[in-house]
């Protein structure tokens, strides 16, 4: 299996650190407001990363914070009058919805920041002990990038560039600092600000240092894969393998990945620019596991991806042709007399068998989920032109369950909802009474037919037509 690896810039083969298992860290989101549909896409790409490990027999252990103090939630809480906590809490349990609505699992862990203070006031200490940290007049404690040496390694960046940067920028409050690029990992409490006590002063972690310390906590000094979007690349994931290394002397992660922008007319959908939609807003408008399949099937995790209502269009009517397939097939599983597969279709469970193949490969090949979902059409295409009212029993089960696994890898569930069931039926018995109407007996006729075939029984009543289940 190979992973694209930010820090070396190349596909490199994957080697767990520790046989048989993966400990990975993800950079969640700041919780002050609705999670964006561009804030989904690291998690349905890593919640994707960690199911085809988990299917390649790896035991993943899974990390991902959710970061509960900060500017943009203090400024929330001011404005509703309320305690940072009271937002903070709710849009943790709105963003885990939402999650769960993308079938986003849960990570093994979801550290909050405003619990995980103490790890975090130990590593500080540990960086001043080691004089990679100093304390400024005003309390602020600044990470010291001179200490450093491979500072930049994994942005790319020179230290020098970065000073001659950061020179002519001069922020105010920040006259401390003994060099421009230097960052804060704790900062002295505002006038009705969250604040803890220090051996620096009362006062909150910067959000760097919250990541290293969680990440050191759950998974150890050393972990496998990092993650996250590739704007935190620098300074968020630079500052944390400063951090990390510098405080422990080893290699904090393996493999650093990071996805590719959602981007609206090319440009970054962000909060601050004002051109997002919420994943709640796309979820009154479609089934979210079309979101899903639209950010898989759509480009590679690492391309930038232009959201518009055409393309989810076209990922809804492309996973309903995979749910359509797994329907006919579930259908003729239940009709299919019990039997084993026949020597003719031993042929075409090859091709089968070779399409699967061809999505691991894609897989393989730092998750090329696009190319995979190629795969699945291409099985889909199989089923549909060889499955019938004639093939064996096996047959039909050895391709539902192909596809079926296939689609689980990339979190898609092929099983309807019960209310799409209810949403399809209502929709056919429409379709039925204007056949009716229309004097067509023969459709109208046939629709009762393939609802019977659903399981569902129609009853003409003076009240209109009823339905149940057989
Ligand atoms: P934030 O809450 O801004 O810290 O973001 C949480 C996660 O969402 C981070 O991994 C970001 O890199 C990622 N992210 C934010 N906006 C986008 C976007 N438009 N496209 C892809 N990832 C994004
Ligand atoms: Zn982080």
């Amino acid at each position: 299996m190979k992973i694209f690896n930010t820090l070396t810039g190349r596909k490199e083969e994957f080697v767990p650190l520790e046989p048989g298992k993966v400990r990975m860290y993800v950079c969640g989101p700041t919780v002050y407001n609705f999670i964006h549909i561009g804030n989904a896409r690291p998690m349905i790409v890593f919640d994707t990363v960690r199911r085809y490990l988990e299917y390649k027999g790896y035991e993943v252990n899974f990390v991902s914070n959710f970061t509960d103090v900060d500017d943009k939630i203090i400024k929330k809480a001011v404005e509703e009058g309320v305690d940072s906590s009271v937002i903070s809490r709710r849009y943790i349990q709105e963003c885990r919805t939402d999650m769960a609505a993308m079938n986003v699992r849960p990570a093994t862990v979801h550290p909050k920041a405003t619990e995980e203070i103490d790890g975090m006031i130990d590593l500080i200490g540990t960086l001043m002990e080691k004089g990679h940290a100093y304390r400024a007049g005003d309390g602020t404690v600044y990470f010291r990038t001179d200490s450093f040496k491979e500072y930049g390694k994994l942005s790319h960046k020179n230290l020098d560039e970065l000073q001659s940067g950061f020179r002519e920028i001069k922020v105010t409050g920040e006259e401390g600092k003994e060099s421009p690029s230097d960052f804060v990992l704790w900062k002295p409490k505002k006038e009705g600000e969250p604040f803890w006590e220090s051996p620096w002063c009362q006062g909150r972690p910067g959000w760097h240092i919250e990541c290293s310390a969680m990440s050191k906590k759950y998974l150890g000094e050393q972990i496998d894969i990092h993650g996250g979007g590739e704007d935190l690349i620098f300074p968020h994931h630079e500052n944390e393998i400063a951090q990390s290394e510098a405080a422990s002397g080893k290699e904090l992660a393996r493999y650093w990945m990071h996805n590719g922008f959602l981007n609206i007319d090319n440009k970054k959908m962000s909060k601050s620019l004002g051109n997002f939609f919420t994943v709640r807003e796309i979820g009154e408008k479609f089934d979210l596991q079309v979101l899903r399949f639209f950010m898989l099937s759509n480009a590679h995790y690492r391309s930038p991806l232009n959201f518009s209502e055409e393309l989810m269009e076209a990922a809804k009517s492309g996973l309903e042709r995979i749910l359509n397939s797994v329907d006919k097939l579930t259908d003729l599983e239940a009709g299919a007399e019990a039997g084993g597969i026949r020597e003719a279709e031993e042929k075409l469970c090859l091709e089968a068998e070779e399409l699967a193949a061809k999505y691991e490969t894609a897989m393989e090949d730092d998750f090329n989920t696009a190319d995979a979902v190629s795969a699945v059409f291409e099985l889909v295409k199989l089923a549909n032109s060889t499955a019938g009212e004639d093939s064996s029993r096996d047959y039909v089960r050895f391709l539902k369950s192909t596809v079926e696994t296939l689609c689980g890898i990339l979190g898609i569930v092929t099983e309807r909802k019960k209310e799409d069931l209810d949403a399809q039926v209502e929709e056919m018995i429409a379709a039925r009474q204007k056949a009716r109407k229309e004097k067509n007996f023969a459709l109208a006729d046939e629709i009762r037919r393939k609802l019977l075939d659903m399981g569902i029984i129609l009853e003409d009543t003076r009240e209109g037509v009823k339905w149940k289940r057989a």
